[in-house]
């Protein structure tokens, strides 16, 4: 990513963009704004205008480039082959390296790329939480404004113990014919670490040996994404080396987030360093979505799928359908489970507003573009709202409470492991 470093370089996607406005009809943030800037040709224009010297790094200017869900709709729409979200990010870094990094920003980010202070610190987090965080059935929700969350939000609650710390690092199985690496990413070993452990059921029922490397921490995208890109370097190469020492067959994934760091952001953060760049580029053609792997690699045995009787839909990660190309393995295992009546979304890659920390900073904008996901999924008529990412997950799960709607959010993986259990 010499763009991230270099920022004139960012020219060569610039100059591709012939404004033809095509990405206002796709761009989730557009569509509620209407104001050019938070579009992708807006963004372009801004970029150029810097480029030329024409504009400076403002403060306006660094909102501006804030606004942005990197969900990718604008790249995949683009006749041009722009891919407007990496404009973002260089423009972001940029704006990094000239105005420097908020105080409170540099304190999360060192925090998350230490992974001892970081899992410290949620294990306090999670002992602490019902001092700082109203306890509901389906969550938590702040008493007091904490780092700017909006007290109706409704959050999961941390998990006790973490995932990482209830499963053993080998988790061998009898006559294995392949083994594993499992990156869990934070959603799933802090909030929702039932994920995890579906992965571990799905891998038995497949005969796979699963790594689970205890070391793993934050994938480094929060931190990329918000333009420090030193700190990201020194994290992707922290994984590339955890990851590098084990003999395994492929590494898993179960966000789209975690899964894109390994399969593309590692390999381009550290191509030009003689000492990685090789390294990471094997992890990244062994690094795939867990749906990916069980449909392209070990092959689904649909003889094996027990019945879950059950009205679903899907909503697509940004990450898993754009960046990672496994929305049709996550369909393809959920049609196969007999029982489950599927109705499919409008729209299921339409954005979620998530987008990580956006929901926590723009929570007003972020809701409007959830509201639509809401609407769509109510039209489905479903009970279960499947998804394969945590990040999503959390974000619907704050809609379906604040709408007080029915329907229960689950992992992908989660859904096949009941299947599993129900055939035995
Ligand atoms: S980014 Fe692509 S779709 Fe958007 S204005 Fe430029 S060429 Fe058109
Ligand atoms: S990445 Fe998404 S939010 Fe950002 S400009 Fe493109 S379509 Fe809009």
């Amino acid at each position: 990513m010499n763009y991230l470093r270099q920022f004139p370089e960012i020219e060569q996607e610039t100059i591709k963009c012939m404004k033809c406005g095509n990405c206002q009809a796709v761009c989730p943030l557009y569509k509620e704004t209407g104001a050019e800037g938070t579009v992708a040709r807006g963004k372009i224009k801004l970029t150029e205008a810097v480029l030329e010297g024409k504009l400076d790094y403002t403060q306006r200017l660094a909102k501006i480039f804030e606004t942005c869900l990197q969900c990718k709709a604008c790249a995949a729409a683009c006749p041009c082959g722009v891919q407007p979200d990496k404009i973002v990010l260089a423009a972001r870094a940029k704006l990094a390296q000239e105005r420097g990094l908020p105080p409170v920003k540099k304190l999360i980010f060192k925090v998350l790329s230490n992974p001892g202070l970081f899992k410290t610190g949620l294990a306090l987090g999670a002992r602490t939480q019902g001092l700082f965080f109203k306890q509901r059935e389906d969550g938590q929700s702040a008493r007091v404004p904490i780092s700017g969350i909006v007290l109706r939000r409704v959050l999961p609650k941390l998990a006790a113990p973490s995932f990482l710390n209830r499963v053993p690092e080998n988790n061998p199985v009898p006559d294995a014919r392949m083994t594993v690496a499992f990156f869990s990413g934070c959603t799933t070993n802090f909030a929702y670490p039932d994920v995890g452990k579906a992965i571990l059921e799905i891998m038995k029922h497949n005969k796979i040996n699963v790594i689970v490397p205890k070391a793993q921490h934050c994938c480094g995208l929060p931190v990329l994404v918000h333009g420090d890109v030193d700190t990201a370097t020194e994290m992707a190469k922290s994984h590339v080396d955890l990851f590098s020492k084990y003999q395994v067959d492929a590494i898993i994934t179960v966000c789209g987030t975690c899964g894109e760091s390994f399969q593309k952001n590692y390999a381009e953060l550290l191509k030009d360093d003689p000492e990685y760049s090789q390294k990471a580029q094997k992890l990244a053609k062994k690094t795939y979505d867990f749906a990916q792997f069980l449909v392209d690699v070990v092959g689904l045995n649909h003889s094996k799928l027990g019945p879950v009787e059950a009205t679903v839909t899907y909503h697509i990660p940004c990450h898993i359908g754009r960046s990672m190309n496994a929305a049709e393995q996550q369909l393809q295992i959920i049609r196969s489970i007999p029982g489950i009546k599927f109705n499919s979304l409008k729209q299921p890659d339409r954005c979620c507003g998530g987008a990580g920390s956006f929901s926590l900073t723009h929570y007003d904008l972020s809701y409007a573009i959830l509201k639509h996901k809401l609407d769509d999924i109510q039209s489905t008529g479903a009970d279960y709202v499947i998804t394969g990412c945590g990040s999503c997950r959390m974000q619907l799960n704050d809609g379906i409470a604040q709408e007080k709607m029915s329907q229960k959010v689950l992992h992908t993986a989660e859904l096949l492991a009941q299947s599993y259990r129900n055939a035995q």
